[in-house]
């Protein structure tokens, strides 16, 4: 058989990481049996839709490489496919008018609670026949009174549901509208999906769209309901716990693989590995190792795989990312070292690209103003002629090399009879404004000898403007 699956985003929000974890699964699976990935964005919802949810769900997608082989389709486009399939089971007898007004409604679901009995539609329009267009109606699924529906779940397990618990739902509007459980039954019917892979938040949603699909001479695809995602305060992730949309972990210099990963980890297991490449995921995930309980949120360990990514990814690729983040600072890369000479620099102390981003602009750009503490610490009495016998030595160099620069500042040092430090830190704050940056000879390489000699001097001037 082959295997179809899809990610069925409504777009009211952002992609969040939820949606991301069950487009990531969806993806996997189709993904490791070869199968076909489909992208359905159900915007039925047309108070609640937006198009810039629309696009933050596209570029949210894009950005994590979660492509897909059809759609994006857009439920919209099938209302009239879901009149006709509402026609059919209003014909064959499945679905029926309902004149129920709000406020009956409402007495009945009161009388039932009054009664401790679960609020249900009664079913008192089952038998209304034929449309009377002079009533107000909304359309109800003639769902079956016996029996059970098994849903064989991929994750959970069996679950079993009696008939008599589903009341009759609503499958079209007072306005013609269809809902939820309808569009959906029908674009998972039309486009032959064979495994629903979602949120376990719609497991009650399950059997009456197994009944409807039944209804219909469907094929039942399979079921996966994936657990929930939790924040560490043990409450349903949201908002509150901080980053939870798909761009905002861009924003704050994730690598997409990391937090791929990291949302692969989030409730599938393969042994204890922690670190899978894609081809990986794909080679080993199986619905069967998805846990069945709700997982924590851990920011720190997504922090964690990123700086593992940073560190061990290909260095162009960590560039390609950390281009985005320089655009950001205003930064036009063109105006200092190659990118990826400066990963290869950086990458062991920035455990995000915003910290490696903003730890490296001086390489393009001058500084305003150097750190106070650097400056107390090594702008010291006889600096500036340390660094006078530096620029002396440095304007000579005819190839700039970060071992030629080094030499020169350790002979130095040694002409001084100062230790290492005395010379190189001082350098180290003249040309960066901080005492913090890669090794000086890689600082020095990659800033370049014009930037350097320029740095240096101005340097000296502040030293002595101090005095
Ligand atoms: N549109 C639904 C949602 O965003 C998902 C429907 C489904 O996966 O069946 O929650």
């Amino acid at each position: 058989m082959s295997i179809t699956t899809r990610f069925a985003p409504s777009p009211t929000g952002y992609l969040h990481v939820g949606g991301a974890r069950t487009a990531l699964f969806s993806w996997l699976y189709a993904r490791k049996h070869g199968g076909k990935f489909i992208l359905r964005i159900e915007d039925t919802d047309l108070e609640r839709s937006t198009q810039e949810s629309v696009n933050a769900i596209l570029e949210g997608m894009s950005w994590l490489g979660l492509d897909y082989d059809a759609g994006p389709f857009y439920q919209t486009q099938h209302f009239d496919r879901y009149k006709e399939i509402i026609q059919q089971l209003l014909a064959q007898g499945d679905a029926y008018y309902c004149y129920c007004s709000k406020d009956e409604l409402e007495q009945l679901r009161a009388d039932q609670m009054a009664n401790k009995q679960k609020p249900r539609y009664n079913g008192k329009c089952r038998d209304s026949g034929a449309l009377d267009p002079s009533k107000e109606s909304v359309i109800r699924f003639k769902n079956p009174v016996d029996g059970v529906v098994t849903i064989v779940d991929l994750v959970k397990g069996d679950i079993v549901v009696a008939n008599k618990e589903l009341d009759d739902l609503i499958i079209a509007r007072g306005d013609g509208t269809p809902t939820y459980n309808l569009t959906v039954v029908v674009d998972d019917m039309d486009m032959r999906v064979t495994h629903v892979i979602r949120g376990d938040d719609h497991i009650n949603n399950t059997p009456r769209q197994m009944n409807i699909l039944k209804a219909l001479g469907a094929v039942v695809p399979e079921y996966a309901h994936l657990p929930m995602i939790l924040g560490a305060d043990g409450a349903r992730l949201s908002k509150r716990h901080g980053a939870v949309s798909v761009m905002q972990f861009r924003d704050e210099g994730y690598l997409p693989e990391a937090l791929l990963n990291y949302l692969v980890r989030l409730g599938w297991s393969h042994g204890d590995q922690e670190i899978f490449t894609i081809d990986e995921m794909v080679e080993y995930f199986e619905l069967d190792d998805v846990n069945v309980s709700a997982s924590t949120f851990n920011m720190e360990k997504l922090l964690w795989l990123n700086h593992q990514y940073i560190m061990n990814s290909d260095p162009v690729h960590v560039a390609r990312h950390l281009s985005w983040h320089m655009g950001q600072l205003g930064i036009d890369p063109a105006e200092g070292p190659n990118l990826v000479d400066l990963v290869n620099a950086q990458r062991e102390r920035s455990k995000t690209l915003v910290e490696m981003a903003a730890s490296s602009v001086y390489f393009y750009k001058d500084f305003d103003a150097y750190d106070d503490k650097a400056v107390k610490k090594n702008f010291t009495a006889g600096s500036d002629e340390v660094l006078a016998r530096l620029h002396d030595e440095f304007v000579n160099v005819s190839e700039w090399t970060g071992e030629v620069a080094h030499q020169i500042i350790t002979d130095l040092a040694e002409v001084l009879g100062l230790n290492m430090g005395k010379v190189a830190q001082p350098l180290r704050v003249a040309v960066c404004g901080s005492g913090v940056s890669p090794a000086i000879d890689i600082t020095l390489s990659l800033l370049g000898q014009e930037k350097t000699l320029r740095r240096i001097e101005k340097a000296i001037n502040y030293i002595r403007s101090l005095k």
